[in-house]
């Protein structure tokens, strides 16, 4: 399924077969999962694409060919960071998520939306067994750097999630089992998510506008709109940090200093080191972390795409060729 230029449907087309360079694999693509930064370069929110292009970058693949790593039959995934400097002053202080020249799947290289792709093999990540094809393809993105934004929430025992997606629902788990309270935002009305929060563990779900009747000690703000953060400020109590985990926002609004004021924190989480998926990835099978999917043929990328942006998929959104 091939992006032309931002702004255009995608095409479903015949390429020829891409060729492993010298450390890169070939595979065979089993499932990918879709994420709300395809909709932004879809969008022309990230710019400077490489055109035509190929979107995905949450790809579960059996190994065909190329590498020393990894052996024919392998089943690998391919996350969002596709490749790094290694020189950087960020890649030799292991921040190698804040490379000054980074390659990334599905956006500077082509990604999963396809039968096959190649990927750098240092970059792979072994997909730990007992998760089937679809539910293993949301833990290399959703799960990887909701897993990271977790991180540097520190240690919130009153956390809220706001956007309840499919980062949200994973997070969701792993901090309920570490004994966290989650309070889920979710647009006002939006009883669905609202359930499915609940099922997976929060003790409050409701309109993140509002806020949940408690103070919490950080907010992950999943959803793409800027208005989050001062809502988010709102529900803090002193000392506690505002953590957005998206890879572009809307405007955030202006608000009163006081709003900040107590120490309190807003940061951005970058990417994701290859550290954070190994040790997210040991961790998932633990939880257990279990994916809610919603499969879908290739073919009907479009269409998946425009019910991610509708906010229609419960969970995670994944396409099987
Ligand atoms: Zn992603
Ligand atoms: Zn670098």
């Amino acid at each position: 399924m091939v992006l032309d230029a931002p702004g255009r449907r995608l095409e479903l087309r015949t390429l020829p077969t891409p060729e492993p360079a010298a450390g890169e694999v070939l595979l065979r693509v089993l499932a990918c999962g879709v994420c709300r930064t395809d909709l932004h370069v879809l969008d022309g929110e990230l710019e400077h694409p490489k055109l035509p292009l190929v979107l995905g970058h949450q790809i579960v693949g059996e190994v065909l060919e190329g590498g020393t790593r990894f052996a024919a039959g392998d089943r690998v995934g391919v996350p969002w960071l596709g490749a790094t400097c290694g020189t950087c002053r960020y890649c030799t202080a292991g921040r190698e998520n804040l490379c000054d020249a980074p390659r990334f799947t599905g956006y500077d290289v082509d990604g999963g939306f396809a039968e096959q792709a190649v990927a750098d093999e240092r970059f792979c990540f072994p997909i730990p067994v007992g998760y089937p094809d679809a539910q293993a393809a949301p833990l290399l993105c959703a799960g990887l750097i909701g897993y990271r934004s977790l991180r540097l929430a520190g240690d919130a025992a009153a956390l809220g999630l706001y956007g309840f997606g499919a980062a949200a629902h994973i997070v969701c788990q792993v901090a309920v089992a570490q004994g966290r309270e989650v309070y889920a935002g979710t647009r006002a009305g939006d009883d669905d998510a609202q359930r499915f929060a609940q099922s997976l563990g929060a003790v409050w779900a409701g309109d993140a506008m509002e806020g949940p009747p408690a103070e919490l000690d950080a907010v992950i703000v999943f959803a793409p709109d800027g208005a989050l953060v001062p809502a988010a400020l709102a529900a803090l109590r002193k000392g506690g940090s505002v953590v957005c985990a998206g890879i572009h926002m809307s405007d955030i609004p202006a608000f009163p200093y006081e709003a900040l004021w107590g120490e309190r924190l807003i940061r951005s989480v970058a990417n994701l080191t290859r550290a954070d998926g190994d040790e997210f990835l040991a961790l998932a099978p633990t939880v257990p972390v279990r994916t809610e999917v919603e499969v879908s043929p290739l073919a009907d990328a479009n269409e998946v795409l425009d019910r991610l942006r509708r906010g229609d998929v419960r969970g995670a959104a994944v396409l099987v060729p």
